[in-house]
């Protein structure tokens, strides 16, 4: 059964997407700009490194991929795009 979150309308999660997102910490200068720019709240800051707190409402936007200047964010798709569905595409 989907999942659907108050604070995004119109939006479901599907379930075993699986760990997509990784962060290599050696490369991580701790800037905080995926803390930032995500709208899930997935991210954190901890000992000057970022951290996933939680993938359950990532919307696979690719937004914190994008933004880090340091390479430091692994982001690949989930095999067969499971994750998120939208009204809206
Ligand atoms: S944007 Fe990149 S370098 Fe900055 S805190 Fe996030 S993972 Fe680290
Ligand atoms: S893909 Fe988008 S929603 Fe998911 S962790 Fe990155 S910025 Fe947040």
């Amino acid at each position: 059964m989907p999942k659907t979150f108050e604070e995004f309308p119109g939006v479901e999660w599907v379930e075993g997407a699986g760990e997509f997102i990784k962060i290599d910490e050696d490369k991580c200068n701790g800037c905080a700009s995926c803390v930032k720019v995500c709208l899930a709240g997935c991210y954190g800051i901890s000992k000057k490194k970022a951290r996933i707190k939680s993938l359950e409402k990532c919307m696979e936007c690719a937004a914190c991929w994008f933004v880090c200047t340091e390479g430091a964010i692994d982001f690949s798709w989930p095999p067969g795009g499971t994750g998120y569905r939208s009204d809206w595409g």
